[in-house]
């Protein structure tokens, strides 16, 4: 396996199911470059890979059929910072409750389809005051509740009765969509996790050119 490159710059996404292109979308409006993950090979060098939001069953089936699961690992053990969108930060949690966790590498507990059906889904806004100044908007699909969190975990997002965002000191988990709002925020937040510099000011982390279809004129390969 190729060691990982601290300064390589760029971040990758899971490109096995799910929302891809969207997160590419948004890597590319904070002047990072993003790189579509489908093979081992393809994490060679990278700082951060994002395991997008989609359906964890699905996604996990994959990960074993494309025989990613133990190069990610490797990769973190090396360095590799990890963000966990939705069916990705299910995917990382420790405990997935009544269920067997996946990677299980973030002291989490997390509660599958816990708001109910797709047509539970819903949008909202909230201020996590570590990532933004602002409040920022949230796209919640199907989403799982994070509904514990261990002693190295900083919670940075925390609703009603659950936990939307967190972080340990090499993965970001939210359980909501950054990559479907016209928040830059969380991308921001997690290039400079992963040691980058993103373009913008966090003051204006809404993109006025986003449309919930713009990632579509980036075509299938950023
Ligand atoms: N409900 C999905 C699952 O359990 C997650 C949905 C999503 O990623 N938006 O995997």
């Amino acid at each position: 396996m190729t060691a990982v490159v601290a300064d390589s710059g760029a971040i990758g996404v899971l490109d096995l199911q799910g929302g891809v292109q969207e997160h590419l979308d948004h890597l590319q409006r904070i002047r990072i470059a993003g790189r579509s993950v489908k093979h081992a090979a393809d994490l060679a060098g990278l700082a951060g890979l994002i395991i997008p939001g989609g359906e964890s069953t699905c996604l996990s089936r994959l990960l074993d059929i494309f025989g990613l699961r133990a190069e990610i690992e490797a990769h973190y053990r090396q360095g590799l910072k990890l963000w966990g969108t939705c069916a990705g930060a299910i995917l990382l949690a420790r405990e997935n409750v009544g269920e067997a966790p996946f990677f299980g590498l973030i002291d989490i507990a997390v509660s599958r389809n816990a708001f109910g059906s797709q047509l539970d889904s819903f949008q909202c806004e909230a201020l996590a005051p570590t990532v933004a100044p602002e409040p920022i908007p949230l796209t919640f699909i199907r989403a799982p509740k994070i509904v514990g969190t261990g002693p190295d975990v900083q919670v940075l997002l925390s609703m009603q009765d659950y936990v939307a965002a967190a972080e340990d000191d090499r993965i970001l988990v939210t359980v909501f969509h950054p990559e479907l709002t016209p928040s830059l925020a969380f991308h921001r937040y997690f290039a400079r996790k992963c040691g980058l510099h993103p373009a913008g000011d966090e003051k204006t982390a809404l993109d006025p050119d986003w449309t919930p279809q713009s990632w579509i004129r980036f075509g299938p390969h950023v």
